[in-house]
């Protein structure tokens, strides 16, 4: 009888290698000892053209751990700065092998990246790995934010190396796949200009341009159409995890995708009780990535984008610079109109009216001083259905509703209009972090993953409002307040 093979699907290139060599090294794989696949995504397999059968065969997970290569892919760490708590330094991947762009059935590039695949020649101190605990984390958070429709990276699977890694104990060592549309950071612009030649710098913002930003591409000045792309996605995407309560916890200039996305998933967090300085780092000692701080963070971020562009964008650097200021301010309302937007539809206001934002932030005013949840507090008013809390018990509640009553009465939509409106707007649930530490107590103490593939389900359609959503609903014991999260190591 013959063997019948599966073809996995890749369908790899990598178009990194176009650009000049400084931004890169090739490198040879660090193989694994005994991979083991312990979860795959298959929805996303299928989306990217890839048989989930053969990337749960033997060759398949080799390649998932880094120990094969795929053909057409050509393994290599990508070269980046950043600045990190404010601070310039020289980074790369240091524990990360790209093996090449996946061409999608649809036409589409994405990154496959493995994260925690080895030592590079940007591992610095780092023993270019990583544990299962922080692996299994990045796949449920960003699994989550896709299915809130926040533009993300994705995971597509993690597998055991059978290694340990010496941390503060002895911990299972593992390797996730991360797909990207791709791993373009600001700190990429930041290493091309301190340490590339002029031509390297616009080379990078060249291939950029082909890559994410096309329609740019024949505008008289690209390279300003370029800054004002990228302000517009970092915008929309800020506002957007403003709008869910997300704390990405290292908005380091390495941390900002270019492309728009959500990228690297350490500390980062959901919120319960809404206060602005929560911050849940525990490297992040001075707040500076509280979730209030996010915008003007973002905003700082994108500061240092405009720089590494300045040559490029006026002969005369004066002029230059202030051609960059300007669209700083650009960001600043770009930011400001899309939350507006976004907090409008949260209380079903589909219109703007001047006197709207009044009332979003007297609300967001006494949630903070009565310590409200923040997500259940938009579900409560999605359904008109107060549960026994404190703060709806308020007189200052209760005005602020009769307020907003009287604010949803003069438009023009239906009752059923506005509830759609803000079911889709407000999540049923998010991944709270007692319950995504109660999957990854599972998963890494008992090799149960069982509790992380239920969180999973229910994450996926956080706009569905199920009953079966009901019970991830519920607040973490007071015990919990206090949780930090660790950087992802
Ligand atoms: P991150 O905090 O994941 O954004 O990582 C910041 C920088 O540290 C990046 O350049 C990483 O590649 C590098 N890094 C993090 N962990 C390790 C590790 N275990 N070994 C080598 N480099 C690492
Ligand atoms: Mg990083």
């Amino acid at each position: 009888m013959t063997k019948h093979i599966i073809e996995p699907g890749w369908n790899l290139e990598n178009t990194y290698t176009t650009l000049p060599s400084v931004f890169l090294s090739r490198i040879t794989s660090n193989p694994v000892r005994a991979p083991k696949l312990v979860i795959l995504n298959e929805s996303l397999a299928e989306s990217l053209g890839l048989n989930s059968d053969a990337l749960k065969a033997e060759d398949g997970v080799q390649v998932l751990a880094g120990n094969q290569t795929v053909e057409g892919g050509v393994p290599l760490a990508q070269a980046y700065a950043g600045h990190q708590f404010g601070n310039f330094t020289m980074l790369g991947d240091g524990r990360a092998l790209l093996h090449g762009e996946q061409i999608t059935p649809q036409g589409e590039r994405f990154d496959i990246q493995l994260k925690g695949s080895g030592r590079t020649p940007y591992s610095r101190g780092g023993d270019g790995r990583a544990t299962l605990g922080p692996m299994l984390r990045e796949y449920i958070i960003s699994e989550a934010m896709f299915a809130l429709g926040i533009p993300t990276t994705r995971s597509l699977a993690v597998v055991t190396t059978g290694e340990q890694v010496r941390r503060e104990t002895d911990l299972p060592g593992a390797i996730m796949t991360r797909v990207a549309a791709s791993h373009l950071r600001v700190g990429t612009f930041e290493y091309a200009l301190k340490w590339g030649a002029d031509d390297d710098l616009q080379a990078l913002a060249d291939y950029t341009i082909q890559r994410h930003f096309p329609d740019i591409e024949k505008d008289e000045h690209r390279y300003l159409s370029l800054l004002k792309e990228v302000i517009k996605r970092q915008a929309a995407l800020i506002a957007k995890w403003q709008l869910v309560g997300f704390i990405h916890g290292v908005m380091n200039t390495d941390n900002m995708a270019i492309s728009g996305e959500t990228i690297d998933y350490g500390p980062c967090a959901f919120m319960n009780v809404y206060n602005p300085k929560t911050v849940f780092s525990s490297i992040d000692r001075q707040g500076r990535y509280a979730y209030g701080n996010q915008p003007p963070i973002g905003g700082w971020n994108l500061a240092r984008f405009a720089e590494t562009l300045v040559p490029l964008l006026d002969e005369n650097p004066e002029e230059a610079v202030k051609i960059a200021q300007d669209e700083m301010v650009r960001y600043e309302e770009l930011y400001r109109s899309n939350w507006l937007q976004g907090m409008r539809a949260k209380i079903g206001i589909v219109k703007e009216e001047e006197e709207d934002e009044a009332l979003i932030v007297d609300l967001l005013r006494m949630m903070e001083e009565h310590d409200a949840d923040y997500t259940n507090t938009f579900r409560a008013l999605t359904f008109d259905h107060y549960q026994e809390e404190v703060f709806f018990e308020t007189p200052d509640f209760t005005k602020w509703k009769e307020r907003w009553r009287a604010r949803l009465d003069i438009q023009q939509e239906s009752k059923d209009a506005t509830l759609e409106l803000m079911k889709n707007s407000n999540p049923a649930v998010v991944p709270r972090n007692h319950q995504v530490e109660e999957a990854l107590e599972a998963a890494v103490k008992s090799g149960d993953y069982s509790v992380m593939e239920q969180l999973l389900a229910v994450l996926k359609k956080p706009y569905a409002h199920t009953s079966e959503q009901e019970e991830y609903t519920s607040l973490p014991a007071k015990s919990d307040r206090y949780y930090q999260t660790f950087c992802g190591t």
